[in-house]
């Protein structure tokens, strides 16, 4: 129990334009439409959280703003902000899937909760095992001209891990862009495959075979979410591991994907699991089975970012590095008071109580897209 009581929940939809259009095998996507929330409490607190959902993927954000603000908000007024896992009860017995939302809900009663306590949100979940992590930026401009710029920017940036998202357009496309960056960079370059379910499963061990040609990191999704055979089969007859993130959402998911063993790693998304304690599950299910984890993250400002730094900074053991790039090099512009932490290709877990991050009001009201449901 603390002296705290939750006195409002207000919902901000916005849309932020990207700098550019990104394409994948899902389809192209042109900014970040997230819905962020500010928890007050009676004793001047603010927490903030952020639904990032993908319509494709995970979820709409007006959806997530009706489930928020209509749902969900009525029963939060005059609780205690740190009874957290209370209130993901609650939230889980009203409302199905909007994982978002959940996450959004988590995101700001930890963050009050840290500001209560002094203690950080991975400190709050486990405590701090890194401080900082390499940062993946995706490629995934259909004028690959334009992604060759941006990658010799980020190069000299200090990035060294590049995710080509692939399976949006001919297969002797990605072979090409494949073969280019690691003949352009040799070694130094981490590449890494990201298909977002683009492939036909009939087709997908031949084309995956032609770009392990190209010495990449891993494969990801590279077969529809829902198929878990064929993805497990790729797995096997595969020597490149493989990467589950459509397929995986949550600790029930990530069970059946252990059991089956359909990946060799599972991408943690605060957005996919509802929240960094149930991601953290996930990773537990994945630590159990020698399944490998990586940080991954949907089209979100700094705000969620900071979340999904605090994630990664408390799992046990993490070799694959982090993808939190859209606040530095996606967006135009970001939602928060100060830059989200990137220097020479690495991403720094924010310092400070709470999520460590603020929220410029101004930037909520230059992005808004709409007045809140009633
Ligand atoms: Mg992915």
């Amino acid at each position: 129990m603390s002296d705290h009581k939750i006195q409002d929940l207000h919902v901000h939809r916005i849309l932020i334009p990207a700098k550019a259009v990104h394409s994948h095998g899902s389809g192209d996507v042109a900014g970040i439409h997230s819905v962020i929330i500010e928890i007050t409490t009676d004793t001047g607190l603010s927490g903030w959280g952020e639904a990032s959902p993908w319509p494709v993927f995970t979820g709409t954000a007006e959806g997530n703003a009706a489930a928020l603000h209509t749902y969900l908000r009525p029963h939060l007024i005059g609780q205690d902000p740190v009874q957290v896992e209370l209130h993901l009860a609650m939230a889980n017995k009203v409302l199905v899937g909007h994982p978002e939302a959940k996450a959004a809900l988590e995101m700001a009663l930890l963050d009050i909760t840290g500001k209560i306590s002094g203690l950080s949100v991975c400190e709050l979940v486990g405590g701090k095992m890194r401080d900082d992590m390499g940062l993946s930026f995706s490629v995934a401009n259909p004028d690959f001209d334009a992604d060759l710029e941006d990658i010799a920017a980020m190069w000299e940036d200090g990035v060294r891990i590049f995710k080509f998202k692939t399976g949006f357009a001919e297969h002797s496309f990605d072979v090409m862009r494949t073969e280019k960056l690691r003949n352009l960079y040799g070694d130094e370059i981490d590449i890494r495959i990201d298909y977002n379910q683009g492939l036909a499963a009939y087709d997908a061990v031949r084309c995956i075979r032609d770009l392990e040609a190209f010495r990449p990191t891993f494969i990801e999704q590279p077969v529809k979410m829902h198929e878990r055979d064929a993805l497990a089969h790729i797995t096997q007859v595969i020597d490149t591991p493989i990467m589950a993130d459509e397929s995986v959402f949550d600790p029930q998911t990530a069970l059946h994907g252990a059991q089956n063993r359909i990946a060799d790693i599972f991408s943690l998304k605060v957005m996919k699991s509802g929240g960094i304690r149930r991601a953290l599950e996930v990773a537990a299910i994945a630590r159990a089975a020698g399944i490998e984890v990586y940080g991954g993250c949907m089209f979100e400002t700094g705000l969620a970012h900071a979340a999904g730094a605090h994630l990664m900074a408390a799992v046990p053991d993490l070799k694959l590095q982090c993808e939190f790039y859209m606040a530095t090099y996606y967006a135009q512009e970001d939602i928060l008071t100060a830059p989200f932490p990137v220097k020479q290709g690495r991403v720094y877990v924010p310092e400070g109580s709470g999520l460590g991050v603020d929220v410029d009001r101004d930037m909520l009201k230059k992005y808004a897209v709409a007045e809140v449901l009633q």
